[in-house]
């Protein structure tokens, strides 16, 4: 088989997980702080120039699309930490990694830490203690700057 024809696993394995480790971990640290939707917005362009920022007023899940470079954010999302995990899904590819794999970890464990919740040691001590997945390739990789790269 022609490697452009193989299909990566993009099994999201670590999604409840994941989940349960952010709600443990990082929603807690202090500076997790409630945004409005104007403030979600300045923090995803600082890390998404070209992201579209959606009011999800009354839906229940907070949102966001790759391949569309969006957004959707519930009042009750509107704080630092979901913003950020957000804005990490528009920033990792979903046709070539899974949802909430190593890559997609990484890149919001960089995330975080430019923001200053938790440093990328402390981060990654606590994610490598849960069992999680990470890679590590992906914590400063400039994933930004080559979505913006694309969009040109
Ligand atoms: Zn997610």
């Amino acid at each position: 088989m022609a490697p452009h024809s193989v299909k990566p696993n993009l099994r999201d394995f670590q999604r409840a997980k994941f989940y349960r480790f952010e709600e443990a971990v990082i929603q807690r640290h202090p500076l997790n702080q409630l945004l409005s939707l104007d403030q979600c917005r300045a923090l995803a362009h600082k890390y998404n120039a070209t992201v579209l920022v959606k009011d999800g007023r009354g839906r229940r899940h907070a949102g966001a699309s790759y391949e569309d470079n969006l957004i959707t954010l519930p009042r009750w999302s509107r704080q630092t930490t979901i913003v950020l995990h957000e804005v990490a899904h528009t920033l990792v590819d979903s046709q070539y990694y899974p949802h909430h794999g190593a890559e997609f970890v990484g890149v919001l464990i960089g995330l975080l830490s430019r923001e200053l919740v938790g440093t990328v040691e402390s981060n990654t001590g606590a994610v490598l203690a849960a069992r999680l997945k990470i890679d590590i390739n992906w914590i400063f990789r400039d994933a930004f700057s080559q979505r913006n790269k694309m969009l040109r």
